[in-house]
């Protein structure tokens, strides 16, 4: 089976992780530092804060921005259920924003129209998190003006990101927002096993995201309620969790941070490939706005199923059954069971349903390789019932 995404380990990372499983320091120590070093100087962000996934990291964020009960999070239906599960933790509520039919991000004119309508119930979120769905960055500028006028903080969901830019610049640098969050699940773009972490640019912001990956204790005596009993003496100010990476896991993550470009650039490449072997097909390809560059983490299609007398599921099933795993990214969340019980109903984001009856993921990962994907290609053009291309003709 062809996977529709994998994780890249050369021996050099490898290497790295031995190298501190013979150290003596496993745990969150020099190398959790130095990976957060490399990320924030890579992505141009003053402050990087490394945790056990970026759930966790959506998580801490929404803490260290004040979320509380009471408080209001919106973030795109078209997400993985992380991106809103984290309101829930801080017991705000939780609401949706839906999706542009092109960029299958967030709508910059929903979410307008959403937030006239909040505010003149005096119902205004008080976090938004755009998700950079696939890699491709969202109006974050369109969405920078909002925050403004309305008065909400911006957590960028860039678990799909790393390694992407938006208007030339790296995503993380949180130009337009206040904390960004990469995920290095094995299925992203570069990997930990598993880990994630907070960018900002707020120096009060990263102290308060540290604290509370470890249990809210504090060793910094100018933060301390009381006076220090000696040298082995911290306080618990808040209530905080344990999720710090190790630095078994940072060695792979900063070994990983040197194929990066590569990583990106090969995946730009075969995306680029499947628009050439693709065309013709009664499908519309991913888009890339003029603004973003993508590190497509996924490589999205939508069937024109309509016209081709076949539903999306018979069409996955066969594309498994030639040994293709095709995905769907992603259902929307407000129709999850769980969403559903807060009273959340279908048709309440007709975009984001609309676009989940008709899309499909198709392979797309560094290791994958030419041939791979002509296999790929070639699979969809006979399960669309499609002949394939004609070949330059060479009878000689
Ligand atoms: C993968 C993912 C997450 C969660 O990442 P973990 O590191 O697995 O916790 C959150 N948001 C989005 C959009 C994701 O794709």
């Amino acid at each position: 089976m062809i996977p529709y995404g994998r994780q890249s380990i050369s021996d050099a990372d490898i290497q790295a992780v031995l190298e501190v499983l013979k150290s003596t320091w496993l745990t969150q120590g020099p190398t959790v530092q130095r990976f957060e070093a490399s990320v924030a100087d890579y992505c141009g962000a003053g402050h990087a804060v490394a945790v056990n996934s970026a759930t966790s990291a959506l998580h801490i964020a929404c803490l260290a921005a004040g979320l509380g009960p009471g408080d209001r999070l919106w973030t795109s239906p078209n997400t993985f259920v992380a991106s809103a599960n984290c309101g829930l933790y801080c017991g705000a509520s939780v609401d949706f924003v839906d999706i542009d039919p092109v960029s299958y991000n967030m709508s910059v004119e929903r979410l307008q129209e959403k937030l006239e309508r909040a505010e003149s119930e005096g119902k205004l979120p008080k976090i938004v998190i755009p998700v950079h769905f696939a890699g491709q960055s969202c109006d974050m500028e369109g969405i920078a003006r909002l925050a403004k006028r309305y008065g909400f903080r911006v957590i960028e969901d860039a678990s799909h990101g790393i390694g992407g830019r938006y208007q030339d610049q790296p995503l993380g640098n949180c130009r337009y927002s206040d904390m960004t969050v990469f995920s290095f699940h094995p299925v992203k773009i570069i990997t930990t096993g598993e880990g994630g972490m907070v960018l900002c640019n707020s120096s009060a912001l990263a102290e308060r995201l540290v604290r509370l990956r470890s249990h809210g204790i504090t060793s910094d005596p100018a933060r301390m309620k009381g006076e220090p009993h000696g040298p082995w003496y911290y306080e618990q100010i808040e209530l905080g969790f344990n999720y710090r990476m190790t630095d078994i896991q940072a060695a792979l993550g900063a070994s990983q941070m040197a194929m990066l470009d590569e990583f990106v650039a090969r995946r730009q490449y075969l995306a680029k490939r499947y628009r050439q072997l693709l065309d013709g097909l009664p499908l519309t390809l991913p888009r890339q706005h003029p603004d973003a560059f993508s590190a497509f983490h996924l490589y999205v299609i939508r069937l024109h199923t309509h016209a081709l007398g076949k539903s999306r599921r018979a069409i996955l099933e066969e594309m498994r059954g030639r040994g293709i795993t095709a995905h769907v990214h992603y259902i929307p969340v407000h129709t999850q069971p769980y969403y559903r019980a807060l009273g959340f109903a279908e048709g309440d984001f007709p975009e984001a349903e609309a676009y989940y009856r008709e899309i499909m993921t198709i392979p797309l990962f560094p290791a994958m390789s030419d041939a791979e994907q002509d296999q790929v290609a070639e699979a969809l053009r006979e399960t669309l019932g499609v002949a394939p291309a004609q070949k330059e003709a060479c009878h000689g």
